[in-house]
């Protein structure tokens, strides 16, 4: 939790909230796993594109349609991809209304060549956010001119769309996976934003996500046997991801302020490293040519760091194992 300690409220309703964890759970995990990366690494020449489909927009989602459009956050990480990396095929990222039967979030289909963002669903964050701004003192990490629904349901929704980005490359790119999917798309969430854009996007989805599992209630067998990580447990995932990229500057306000327990916090600069130096390497063969000295480069430092935070960690392992 990160509103400094007691337990979650166990109000449950049907609400918004509730609907979200739901459809991030069920909507946006693909399907068939028919990906072809079968692009021709040079020759590969997708491009993401961002259409707004206004015409299809209710009134009452208009805020927060034009909240994320001013915001600009789905246009970024559009952006970096088309930057460094060369898609076999075109992704279109639909805000729109007229989506397919059921869906109700951001969802990417199957093949990794559409991602649907449902407006109401950006109204549903814009709701929790909302709440959040109210209700939840603000971890002083988090800029004070910026704890507001507003900016709050911006980041958050870059961190949500961070991760459906995380499954269109895996579709698109036939990515080897390790684990489930739905951790590895939470995880190029986290490796997108914290290198890319700082620690906005971590926090505003720590906040969200917390809010919702405070929502949701106690475990329920529906929420366990999910192929998403339960709800919580992806806020300190978030979390530790950050405080590992750079715990010289996390670890005051985000272990020392009693958002991530220092149980977890040992474990992070190591947990950071392997995912950084994952997705890095999940992505080198597929780099554009413009971009493969820079991203070779990211990918050596980060696989130098893994290998001296796999050794620290090694050689404060027993304290670690005491303290848990
Ligand atoms: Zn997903």
């Amino acid at each position: 939790m990160l509103n400094s300690g007691g337990s979650p409220a166990v109000v449950r309703t049907a609400g918004a909230a509730t609907l979200l964890v739901a459809c991030l759970a069920l909507a946006s995990c693909g399907g068939d796993g028919d990906g072809d990366g079968d692009g021709e690494r040079d020759g590969a020449q997708g491009e993401v594109t961002v259409v707004y489909q206004d015409d299809t927009v209710k009134p009452q989602d208009r805020p927060a349609v034009a909240v994320i459009r001013k915001s600009r956050v789905l246009e970024q990480v559009a952006d970096w991809v088309n930057a460094s990396v060369a898609l076999p095929h075109d992704l279109v990222v639909r805000v729109t209304g007229k989506v397919p039967p059921g869906v109700t979030d951001a969802v990417t289909q199957p093949d990794g060549r559409t991602v649907f963002v449902p407006p109401s669903f950006l109204t549903q964050i814009e709701e929790v956010s909302g709440k959040v701004a109210k209700t939840v003192k603000r971890p002083a990490l988090f800029p004070e001119d910026r704890y507001n629904a507003d900016d709050l349901t911006a980041l958050s929704t870059q961190f949500v769309f961070g991760h459906e980005m995380g499954h269109a490359l895996q579709r698109q790119l036939l990515l080897a996976n390790l684990g489930l999917e739905e951790d590895a798309a939470d995880g190029f969430a986290s490796f997108y934003t914290v290198n890319e854009v700082g620690p906005g996007p971590s926090l505003a989805a720590a906040l969200l996500f917390d809010e919702l599992a405070r929502e949701e209630g106690g475990l329920t067998l529906e929420g366990l046997s999910s192929d998403h990580p339960v709800t919580q447990q992806r806020v300190f995932t978030f979390l530790c991801y950050l405080d590992g990229s750079d715990p010289k500057r996390f670890d005051g306000p985000l272990v020392g302020a009693g958002y991530l327990p220092k149980t977890r916090a040992p474990l992070c600069p190591q947990a950071w490293s392997m995912l950084d130096y994952g997705w890095w390497t999940q992505l080198a063969p597929h780099f554009r040519t413009a971009f493969r000295d820079q991203g070779d480069e990211a990918q050596r430092h980060a696989h130098d760091r893994l290998i001296a935070e796999t050794k620290a960690l090694g050689k404060k392992l027993d304290e670690v194992r005491r303290a848990q």
